[in-house]
């Protein structure tokens, strides 16, 4: 395990200039949040999501801050099948040519309780959004960031994907799922450019964390936009590392 801190990452100044990356979940939280600081640092970014009017928002954000112009693609996880990935792929591989970057940021809470309560389709749904979509979006997108000279997938994790902890239930596992998934599929690209990750962000004020943690007071949780730094480094060619189970401690 690998601990960041925010205060001992590299200033960047047009860091992503050149690079097109890909963000999951980027209508809100912490994906916004990276989809923004990403494209200020010069990425041009393809805003992935399953609600059109708040990717709009996010895409009217960044034309005002007037970076380069993302794009957006509708896609929900629970729902997408291959054929739907391997669409993203060809539409990526015609509009652009290239592909950088990919952080795969979505996710759902699903059922915090005891695991005999979570019901049978809550499991599947959480486990196809957090754990099969990312691994079908990954299968789809290799080729396309292998031809990349520096190519980055981070995959976000949690606390609870490093060690189970009670009620955390599905959440937890499709996470742990996630760093083994980060593991092998590094493993895999061991010696090539494409470098992959897994990112514990830490408690992040968002909607997922206030659903976790409703009595708790929001202001003493740091925002996506503080830690947004973290993410276009690790999307950066500077990134240095590989198979790597990164935190970020603030
Ligand atoms: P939010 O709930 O604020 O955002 C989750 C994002 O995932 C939203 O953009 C949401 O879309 C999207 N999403 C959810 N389900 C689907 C789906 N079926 N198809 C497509 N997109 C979907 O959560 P955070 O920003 O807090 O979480 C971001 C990542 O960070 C997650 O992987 C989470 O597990 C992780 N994390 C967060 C922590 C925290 O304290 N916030 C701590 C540790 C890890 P929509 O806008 O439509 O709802």
């Amino acid at each position: 395990m690998t601990d960041l801190r925010l205060a001992d990452l590299p200033s960047q100044n047009q860091a992503l200039q050149g690079r097109v990356i890909l963000i999951t979940g980027a209508s809100s939280g912490i994906g916004r949040a990276a989809a923004l600081a990403c494209a200020e640092q010069g990425a041009t970014v393809i805003l992935v999501g399953r609600d059109i009017k708040k990717l709009e928002s996010v895409y009217d954000a960044i034309e005002a801050a007037k970076a380069p112009q993302p794009a957006i693609f509708e896609l929900n996880l629970k729902t997408a099948n291959e054929q739907h990935y391997s669409a993203l792929a060809k539409v990526i591989s015609e509009e652009f040519g290239q592909l950088d970057g990919l952080l795969h940021n979505a996710a759902e809470l699903g059922q915090l309780c005891p695991l005999e309560q979570i019901s049978p389709a809550v499991w599947q749904e959480v486990i196809q959004v957090n754990l099969s979509g990312p691994f079908l979006l990954t299968r789809a997108l290799l080729p396309l960031l292998r031809k990349s000279s520096s190519g980055r997938i981070l995959f976000t994790s949690s606390s609870v994907g490093r060690k189970g902890r009670a009620f955390w239930g599905v959440y937890a596992v499709s996470k742990a799922g996630i760093e083994n998934l980060t593991q092998t599929l590094a493993d895999e690209l061991e010696g090539s450019a494409v470098k992959v990750n897994s990112l514990n962000p830490g408690a992040t004020r968002t909607a997922m964390r206030a659903a976790a943690y409703p009595a708790e007071d929001p202001t003493t949780v740091k925002s996506a936009e503080t830690i947004a730094p973290v993410y276009t480094y690790l999307l950066s060619e500077e990134c240095p590392w590989h198979g790597q189970q990164l935190s970020l401690l603030v």
